[in-house]
């Protein structure tokens, strides 16, 4: 069968930068499953998706409107380093906080002597994904799968 919305894919993939750096995969570990048409994996690669079966491969460069999106400069903000308490503050940090859009996840990104400039930004927001896709499996949703919005089983959530 071909992909299309609610069907359940799996898919082994390698993600690089524009510089051919590898920023995530999933070659030699389980592949990644999820519900198709859901918003689970940016809309670009989504969208290549649509139609393939299993035992494709295929590469694909999705540019970051239609990946993580392009930094907000408003998201960059200085802070007083008092406000981290006693804790150590270190560049690469990341912790959560609530932004306009709900949970997101704050990266430090400078240390002065008495000040922090984080960003709220995507890590990858601004940047091309490069994609190498193996389509594993697809089948269809279950009707449970569907109501919840996720993939159950092998690679999905368990409960
Ligand atoms: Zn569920």
């Amino acid at each position: 069968m071909k992909i299309k919305k609610n069907s359940v894919v799996a898919i082994t993939y390698t993600l690089k930068n524009d510089a051919g750096e590898i920023l995530d995969s999933s070659v030699g570990k389980e592949s990644l499953y999820y519900l198709h048409g859901h918003g689970n994996l940016v809309i670009g690669l989504e969208d290549e998706l649509e139609n393939k079966g299993k035992g494709d491969q295929f590469s694909v460069a999705v540019s970051a409107d239609k990946g993580y999106g392009n930094p907000d400069p408003k998201l960059v903000q200085t802070v007083p380093l008092s406000a981290f308490g006693t804790n150590k503050v270190e560049i690469g940090m990341q912790f959560h906080a609530e932004g306009p859009g709900g949970q997101v996840v704050v990266t430090v990104v400078e240390v002065n002597a008495d000040q922090v400039k984080i960003d709220g930004n995507h890590p990858l927001a601004g940047v091309t994904l490069n994609f190498d896709i193996i389509v594993d499996e697809v089948r269809e949703a279950t009707s449970e799968e569907l109501a919840h919005g996720h993939v159950h089983g092998p690679g999905g959530h368990h409960h």
